[in-house]
């Protein structure tokens, strides 16, 4: 049986796994997942991104929105704003609050974030193994100027209440450095036959990830195939915000240019979308062997489409 390791975020991380699973249905595949992006808020802890890939995997997503609860309604914040309760600009769904009560509770008995993620998926069965990349607690910063004023903000309201409108100066995984792999995680990739990056954020997602010691080396030196997809297609990212950490770390958003910033001391394959074939060339004079082929993941058997290619990828540059 083949296992296969992914690296994720939320929503691009997600609809990558759930083309993977129709594309390699007898793989064993684990998630490690972002934790980077995780925040208390009103005595709770929130998860987005572990959440989106469990309720995406497990069938309970919201699926236009792409993340949330389906068929999701609104009375606890309603009630929360009723009070004047702060911050406003977080739209936590009565549904989901549920999971953050378990959630919470849990955290609180004195579980780590990974025994309280294998028991929310008990009930929504992803089909994968979901690990948080740590069980320690990490905050995705970023420093903007607003009026006048330099300031570090938590990423969820970076995102979510100015929209990723400044400019991001600095991204920060504040904590990171002392964090570190949840059970799992080093063991996953030592055993792995093969890693993916889906199409990720490569900086508040993948990059924070990375960024928890020992991960980007246990990746580099397990010696089996790396393989990712660009969130860049057409010099742009597909939706969010990765222009914007991208420019704050120093990288062009192209698909080339976050190829070379990976690296060829850790990525063996990259794929490209067909709009970007321009780009292969490039990549391979980095080291990293590169294919263009469609990347857009408008339905499941494009997506499905999208991880035979990374797998045929992956066996390419194993032989
Ligand atoms: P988040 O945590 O919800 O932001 O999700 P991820 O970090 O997992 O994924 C976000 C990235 O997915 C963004 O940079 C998007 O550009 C990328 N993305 C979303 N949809 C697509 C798609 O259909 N194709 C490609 N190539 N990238 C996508
Ligand atoms: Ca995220």
């Amino acid at each position: 049986m083949q296992r296969i390791v992914v690296l994720a975020g939320g929503i691009g991380g997600a609809r990558f796994l759930r083309g993977l699973q129709s594309a390699a249905p007898e793989a064993d595949i684990t998630v490690i997942g972002n934790t980077g992006d995780d925040i208390h808020l009103f005595g709770l802890k929130i998860c987005p991104d572990l959440d989106t890939v469990m309720y995406t995997l497990g069938g309970g997503i919201h699926e236009e929105q792409g993340w949330g609860r389906a068929g999701e309604t609104f009375a606890v914040k309603e009630e929360l704003a009723a009070y004047g309760v702060e911050p406003q600009w977080f739209g936590l769904g009565d549904r989901d609050v549920a999971t953050h009560l378990v959630r919470t509770q849990m955290l609180g008995a004195g579980y780590p974030l990974s025994a309280v993620t294998e028991a929310l998926c008990a009930r929504w069965r992803p089909g994968v193994r979901l690990l948080p990349m740590t069980d320690d607690r990490v905050e995705t910063h970023v420093a903007v100027e607003e009026g006048g004023e330099r300031k570090a903000l938590h990423f969820q309201e970076y995102w979510i209440r100015l929209r990723a409108g400044p400019d991001a100066q600095a991204v920060v995984p504040v904590g990171a450095d002392q964090a570190e792999p949840a059970p799992g995680v080093l063991e996953a990739i030592a055993e792995a036959d093969v890693v993916l990056f889906p199409p990720s954020n490569p900086v508040v997602s993948i990059g924070t990830i990375l960024a928890v010691p020992g991960i980007r080396e246990a990746i580099a030196e397990a010696g089996v195939p790396v393989v990712g997809l660009s969130p860049i297609v057409g010099d742009a990212p597909v939706r969010g915000m990765a222009d914007k950490v991208l420019a704050a770390i120093g990288v062009r958003s192209t698909a080339a240019a976050v190829a070379r910033h990976y690296g060829s001391g850790l990525l063996d394959g990259w794929l490209v979308d067909t709009v970007d074939a321009g780009a292969v060339d490039e990549v391979e004079e980095a080291g990293i062997r590169c294919r263009a082929v469609p990347l857009m993941m408008s339905d499941p058997e494009a997506t499905a489409r999208m991880a035979s290619d990374a797998l045929a990828l992956a066996e390419e540059v194993r032989a």
